[in-house]
């Protein structure tokens, strides 16, 4: 195979000791090259062939579409808007859906390369692929926000580039479950006869066959890393800090799905929010003792943003708060926060990536030259994906966890109860039983799976650091590399 393979791919041989990042020349690179720089490193020191190193770091296609939306005002206006599906090595393909500004045809291929990625380093079936439309949401009412995501399901249903078996989307940054509902039912009309049609997408409401706990879940896996994290005596050391959450003092970049979902986690486990970083503004702790977050969600719930809240300093300049001393900074909104003119002023001890590429290339040299930590985007943000999958799962199946999970614990419960019953000699009361087998719930389901895909990973990334030795994101990369280069080896090519 690899024979073949090199005959078809012309020969890229990776220098083995090539320094990517050198004298801050990456600093003018985009995302996307940026993800390169970052594949490149683990590919340096991976024990892959080069032909199949460039069968995997190469996007498989893009399509960009310009359709028309008929605003509320008459005018029409020409959308832009892309997909690309990175990796076809498993399918479906899989991967959110952005409406922002700054989406372009290399935003969404480097987007779908880390889809790729993180799919493979958590170990969910899936190749990676990435959407995006070239709007700002706040600027669109929802009628128009409605017309603009049925128009471009249906652009890509047309291309068969959407489908249960071809590529499931989901929610990303400047979309929600509203806009999973406009795509499932698009799809569905277009596909009356698909008995699976509702897998097209995951991230749903409930009542359209979302799963429990998707919305949380990338905060969450998150979290438990994080804990993972703050129990590692060696980690920990390197970083001069006390083990557990408890205590410990949180920048967050974003306030969305994912940052809010930390952000609970964090507060519960006794972290302290000392900062909170929006798109029109930040808020900063007075008291010393970390941002109220009930009061805050409140708030927030009522004014839809985080400045002003009466509690904190609002700040409108957010540059300087990024920079702020604390213990863990947490980007969670989009790539690139992090750049090769800021990093130097980074004065955190760890950076968990919560958003996708949020360090720069040039920027990860600085912060690991002035002892910075980072925990990488493949990793922190998998849980998000991860239990996308269980959703896509559970529309195949066309049977709610939830529904299984309880008939399954309260067989292991029945066989307890007769177990134990015998040990007494005596029946229990009806009362008891009952009591037994209240519990279980699809969430249980959810985040039990959720729990034990993120520390497996968690691991495997520790540990292949620690024997190959190399920091935390290469290691997430080269697990991704030597899976899928393992598939190729066993599959072949077609034809
Ligand atoms: N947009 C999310 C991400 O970047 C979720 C993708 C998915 O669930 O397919 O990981």
């Amino acid at each position: 195979i690899a024979q073949e393979l090199r005959a078809l791919i012309k020969f890229r041989p990776w220098s083995r000791n090539q320094s990517t990042i050198a004298n801050g020349k990456h600093e003018q690179s985009s995302f996307l090259e940026s993800v390169d720089v970052y594949f490149d490193k683990a590919a340096a020191v991976s024990t892959t062939a080069p032909d199949i190193l460039a069968l995997i770091k190469a996007c498989n296609c893009v399509v960009k579409l310009q359709f028309p939306l008929k605003r509320s005002t008459g005018e029409v206006e020409v959308i832009q808007a892309y997909r690309a599906q990175h990796s076809h090595h498993r399918l479906p393909t899989k991967g959110g859906i952005r409406m922002a500004p700054t989406v372009d045809a290399e935003e969404t291929m480097a987007l779908a390369a880390l889809m790729t990625f993180k799919c493979a380093v958590v170990d969910v079936p899936f190749g990676g692929a990435k959407g995006g439309i070239r709007i700002d949401p706040r600027k669109y009412s929802m009628q128009e926000k409605e017309a603009i995501i049925r128009r471009y399901t249906s652009e890509l249903a047309k291309r068969n580039f959407i489908g249960p078996a071809v590529d499931v989307l989901a929610p990303d940054y400047g979309t929600g479950s509203q806009e999973m509902a406009w795509i499932r039912d698009t799809y569905q009309q277009l596909h009356i006869s698909e008995l699976n049609a509702s897998a097209c997408v995951t991230g749903k409401p409930l009542e359209e066959g979302g799963i429990r706990g998707r919305k949380e879940a990338t905060g969450l896996g998150l979290f438990f890393c994080l804990q993972e994290f703050f129990n590692d005596e060696e980690l920990l050391r390197g970083v001069k800090l006390s083990q557990g959450i408890k205590g410990k003092t949180f920048v967050v970049q974003g306030f969305g799905n994912v940052g809010g979902n930390a952000i609970n986690y964090i507060h519960g486990a006794g972290g302290k929010i000392i900062a909170i970083i929006e798109h029109n503004g930040g808020i900063v702790d007075e008291s010393g003792e970390g941002l109220d977050i009930p009061k805050l969600k409140d708030y927030f719930n009522m004014n839809r943003t985080v400045t002003g809240f009466p509690a904190a300093k609002t700040i409108r300049e957010t540059e300087g708060i990024l920079e702020m001393a604390c213990d863990v900074l947490i980007p969670a909104a989009l790539e690139s926060q992090i750049h090769m003119e800021n990093a130097p002023r980074i004065k955190a001890k760890i950076v968990a990536e919560a958003a996708n590429g949020p360090v720069t290339a040039a920027a990860e040299a600085i912060l690991e030259r002035n002892g910075i930590v980072i925990l990488p985007d493949l990793l922190m943000n998998a849980g998000g994906v991860s239990v996308s999958y269980f959703e896509w799962l559970q529309n195949l199946n066309h049977v709610s966890y939830g529904r299984m999970s309880r008939r399954l614990e309260e067989h292991n419960k029945m066989d307890l109860i007769n177990a134990l019953e015998r040990q007494l000699e005596k029946s229990l009361s009806s009362d008891l039983r009952m009591k037994a087998f209240r519990g279980n719930t699809e969430l249980d389901f959810v985040w039990s799976g959720l729990e034990e895909t993120m520390l497996a990973a968690w691991n495997n990334v520790k540990n292949t650091a620690e024997k190959r030795g190399c920091n935390l994101r290469t290691a997430a990369y080269l697990i991704a590399i030597e899976r899928i280069a393992a598939f190729y080896q066993v599959h072949g090519i077609f034809p």
